[in-house]
């Protein structure tokens, strides 16, 4: 298999890309910036394999380019930077890494709701810049509670269901929406009329896809409880992001916790980054070291199989 070229549009840790050197002629992109166009188009066109990741879009004019491609092969289970309509009807195979990275991106919206609702980065960094000086009071940083309050989950795939077991061991009531009820789901189904004026935490777990990009717009957050929290861990796109700092200016709802955005990265100068009841990561739901290897051991053998 030697022959086949692969190229990779991000670097891995060498012994998380397995057999795959090995197997063919491997070239990737090596430095931590996200591969430039031009390289790609380059590549792209001795291809056989690609291995590419969120911050690539995968279009007609790569796949144009792409003469020889056989599979696309993602590191990540989102897919909508791919024309996969395009590459289906070029017969090129497209993988993707679901389920092993569902756990770990349920476990950060967890922590996202933790965190915004009990102000645990506002103090942190509250004791950085040296602001604690009374060393307790009874109404001192109140934030809300998670355990027995509802929570509203938007999309209950693979994701939302995970969110939905962390949920029930904190005792919430558990509402969603989805494209279809999923009568298998200890909760609650709601069209999101419903959903919205009754959850403390609406959590955004949808895949990005026309029925959901821009889904969350000032309408939307006018829906929701004045003392809720709204959680993004799915795509950045399926909010409008200047209709969610005006609500959170005029204190609509109540803050926000979100881990992808409209445009990334976004920087210090960004208005969300200046509200104290946002809480931002970067774009971390799958960034452990156990799922990321997971996620490179799914991919390369996505990869593999499409070349064989
Ligand atoms: P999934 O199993 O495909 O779940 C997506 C869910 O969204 C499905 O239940 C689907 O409903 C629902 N949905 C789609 N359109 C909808 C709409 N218009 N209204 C309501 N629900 C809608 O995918 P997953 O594995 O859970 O992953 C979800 C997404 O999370 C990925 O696509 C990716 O973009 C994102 N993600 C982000 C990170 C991160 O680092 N933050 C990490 C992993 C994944 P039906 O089942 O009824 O079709």
């Amino acid at each position: 298999m030697v022959s086949q070229r692969v190229v990779a549009t991000f670097h891995l840790p060498r012994e998380w890309l397995g057999a795959l050197p090995d197997l063919a002629d491997f070239v990737e992109w090596g430095s931590g910036e996200p591969a430039p166009r031009d390289w790609l188009l380059k590549e792209v066109g001795e291809a056989d394999g690609l291995l590419c990741t969120v911050t690539d879009r995968v279009d007609e004019e790569i796949l144009r380019a792409a003469r020889r491609l056989r599979v696309i092969s993602t590191y990540s289970v989102g897919y909508d930077h791919i024309d996969v309509g395009a590459a289906r009807a070029r017969g090129i195979r497209v993988g993707y890494t679901p389920d092993v990275l569902t756990d770990a991106t349920a476990d950060l919206a967890f922590a996202l709701m933790l965190a915004v609702s009990r102000r645990v980065v506002e103090g942190d960094r509250l004791i950085r810049s040296g602001g604690w000086r009374i060393p307790w009071s009874a109404t001192f940083m109140l934030g809300s509670e998670v355990h027995g309050r509802t929570i509203g989950i938007i999309g209950m795939g693979r994701i939302g269901r995970a969110i939905a077991r962390r949920a029930a061991g904190f005792d919430m009531k558990i509402l969603y929406n989805s494209r279809t009820p999923k009568p298998d789901v200890a909760a609650e189904y709601a069209p999101l009329d419903a959903l919205l004026p009754r959850s403390d935490f609406v959590v955004l777990a949808v895949d990005l896809n026309p029925s959901t990009y821009h889904m969350v717009d000032y309408g939307f957050l006018r829906r929701m409880k004045r003392s809720a929290y709204l959680v993004n861990v799915s795509r950045g796109k399926v909010i409008v992001e200047r209709d969610l700092i005006r609500a959170l200016e005029e204190g609509i709802i109540a803050g926000a916790a979100l881990d992808v955005f409209e445009d990334e990265p976004i920087g210090a100068d960004h208005p969300l980054a200046r509200m104290n009841n946002v809480v931002l990561t970067p774009h971390i739901g799958s960034a452990t070291v156990e799922t990321r290897r997971r996620m490179a051991e799914v991919a390369v053998e996505n990869l593999l199989r499409g070349l064989r």
